[in-house]
C-alpha cells in the first residue's frame, strides 16, 4: 500500500492531506496522482466518493503553485462538473487543499446572482470550478476568458452527456488552447463517453475503478417487496427502528419527493427535500442542515443529488426504484464513502420489479430479499425470466409532458435518452 509521500506531491500538499485526515491515498489518488503530476492526460473511470476530487485537486495546485504569478490572475485551470452542488463541493476542495498556497479558485453556477461572480471574475483568478451554462453565459458576456487555460477537467462527463450538455462542452473546447492537460472523468464508459474523450484528450492513461465493483463490495444491499401505499410505514418503522442519523432517501419525482417529507413529517421524523423546483437557497439550507446533522434524512430526487459528498451517511433508501439501474449504482454510492461501510435498502413494488431486473443486470448480482417485514407483498417479486425494465410507469395525474424529469434551469434533458441508451449498447457488448 503506497502513501501520501511516495506520490511526489510537495510539502504544502502533504500538510493539506494531513490536516484533513487523509493516511492512505485512495486507489484513484494513488494512480492518477503521479501521472497528473508528470504532465499526462488522464482518463478516470470512477464515480463520486472514490476521493477523485483530491485525486485532480491535489496535482493541479501543486502544478500551479510553481510558477508564481505576478499581477493579474488569468484562469489556469478550468473545471467543468454538471450540477451546483458538485461545482460548489469542488470548489470547497480547492479551499481545503490549497491551504497557504497563494492560489485563488472561484465558482460559478447558474440559478444564483452573477454579480458576485463576475466580481470575483474581475479581480482575476487561477482555478474556475463551472457549470457549462453559466460558464458559456459569462463567456458571451465577455467576463471569462479561456485562452490561459492549461489544465482542463472534465467532470462526471456521463452524467453532462445524459443532461444534454454536449454541444456546450464541444463550444467550451473549441475556446481552450491547443496546448493543455487533461482530465476526464466518468462514472461509466459508454460509447459516447470513448468518443469525447478520443477527441479532446491526448494519449491518455485510462484508469479504471469501475462502480459496479465499489458498490457491490462494501455496502450492505437488500430489497424489500411491498406495496406502494406500505412504503411510507416501512420507511417509518425502519427509521424508528434503527434510529438513523444520517440517511438518504431517494425518490422518481420531485413531487414523490415533497409529499414524502410531509408525512414523515406527520410522524414526527423530520427531513427535508432538495431537487430541482427548490431554488438554490433552500437546497443549500436543506443541505447545510442535514450535513450537520440537524434533520437526520434527506429526500432526494437523483439529479439534486448528483455527487453530492456528505460524509458519515449510513443509510441509503431507493423509496422508488429508479428507471435508469444506473442511478441505482449512484444512489447507494452516497453512503460506503471513502472506505466506511453503508446500508442500502430498496423498496420495490410490483410496478417496479422490471426495474429490479435491470438493476441486478447491471450490477452483477442479485439484490438480497428482506422479506421478514409487516408489509411484504410477494406479488412484486420478479418473475422468473423477467424482462429488465418493462414494466410501465404507473399513470402519472400530473399534465407534465416529461414530470419524472428534472427540468433545471441550465439543464438540459434532451439527450437522457441517448446516454442511457449508450450505456445499455456497452453493457450488452460486455456481456457478449
Ligand atoms: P470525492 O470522491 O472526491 O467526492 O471524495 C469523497 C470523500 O472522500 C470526500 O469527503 C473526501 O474528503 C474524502 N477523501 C478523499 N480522499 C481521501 C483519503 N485519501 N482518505 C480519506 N478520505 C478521503
Amino acid at each position: 500500500m503506497s502513501n501520501f509521500e511516495s506520490l511526489g506531491l510537495s510539502e504544502q500538499l502533504l500538510e493539506s492531506v494531513k490536516k484533513e485526515g487523509y493516511t492512505v491515498p485512495t486507489p484513484v489518488q494513488e494512480q492518477a496522482i503521479p501521472l497528473l503530476l508528470k504532465g499526462r492526460d488522464v482518463l478516470g473511470v470512477a464515480q463520486t466518493g472514490t476521493g477523485k476530487t483530491a485525486a485532480f485537486a491535489l496535482p493541479v495546485l501543486q502544478i500551479m503553485a510553481r510558477e508564481k504569478i505576478q499581477g493579474r490572475r488569468n484562469i489556469r485551470t478550468l473545471v467543468l462538473t454538471p450540477t451546483r452542488e458538485l461545482a460548489a463541493q469542488i470548489n470547497e476542495r480547492f479551499a481545503a487543499y490549497s491551504g497557504n498556497l497563494s492560489i485563488y479558485h472561484q465558482v460559478i453556477f447558474g440559478g444564483v446572482s452573477q454579480k458576485p461572480q463576475v466580481k470575483s471574475l474581475r479581480r482575476g483568478i487561477d482555478i474556475l470550478v463551472a457549470t457549462p451554462g453559466r460558464l458559456l453565459d459569462l463567456i458571451d458576456q465577455g467576463f471569462v476568458d479561456l485562452g490561459s487555460v492549461e489544465f482542463f477537467v472534465l467532470d462526471e462527463a456521463d452524467r453532462m452527456l445524459d443532461m444534454g450538455f454536449i454541444r456546450d462542452i464541444r463550444k467550451v473546447l473549441k475556446l481552450l488552447p491547443k496546448k493543455r492537460q487533461n482530465l476526464l472523468f466518468s462514472a461509466t464508459m459508454p460509447s459516447s463517453i470513448a468518443d469525447l474523450a478520443s477527441s479532446f484528450l491526448n494519449d491518455a492513461v485510462m484508469i479504471d475503478l469501475s462502480p459496479e465493483e465499489i458498490t457491490v463490495e462494501r455496502i450492505d444491499q437488500s430489497v424489500m417487496f411491498v406495496q406502494k401505499q406500505d412504503k411510507i410505514n416501512l420507511i417509518i418503522d425502519i427509521v424508528n427502528e434503527n434510529q438513523i442519523k444520517r440517511g438518504i432517501i431517494f425518490t422518481r419525482t420531485k413531487h414523490g419527493a415533497n409529499r414524502l417529507v410531509k408525512r414523515l413529517d406527520r410522524s414526527g421524523i423530520e427531513s427535508a427535500a432538495i431537487h430541482g423546483n427548490k431554488s438554490q437557497g433552500a437546497r443549500t439550507r436543506a443541505l447545510a442542515s442535514f450535513k450537520n446533522g440537524e434533520i437526520p434524512l434527506l429526500v432526494a430526487t437523483d439529479i439534486a443529488s448528483r455527487g453530492i459528498d456528505i460524509e458519515g451517511v449510513t443509510h441509503v433508501f431507493n423509496y422508488d426504484l429508479p428507471n435508469e439501474p444506473e442511478s441505482y449504482v449512484h444512489r447507494i454510492g452516497r453512503t460506503a464513502r471513502a472506505g466506511k461501510s453503508g446500508v442500502a435498502y430498496a423498496f420495490c413494488d410490483e410496478s417496479e420489479s422490471g426495474y429490479l431486473v435491470g438493476i441486478q443486470r447491471l450490477i452483477g448480482k442479485q439484490i438480497p430479499q428482506f422479506t421478514d417485514h409487516p408489509y411484504h407483498f410477494p406479488k412484486a417479486i420478479p418473475k422468473p425470466n423477467q424482462k429488465p425494465g418493462k414494466i410501465k410507469e404507473p399513470k402519472n395525474k400530473n399534465k407534465n409532458k416529461t414530470p419524472q424529469s428534472e427540468q433545471n434551469s441550465g439543464q438540459r434533458n434532451n439527450n437522457r435518452n441517448k446516454g442511457t441508451r449508450n450505456r445499455r449498447n456497452r453493457r450488452h457488448k460486455k456481456s457478449d
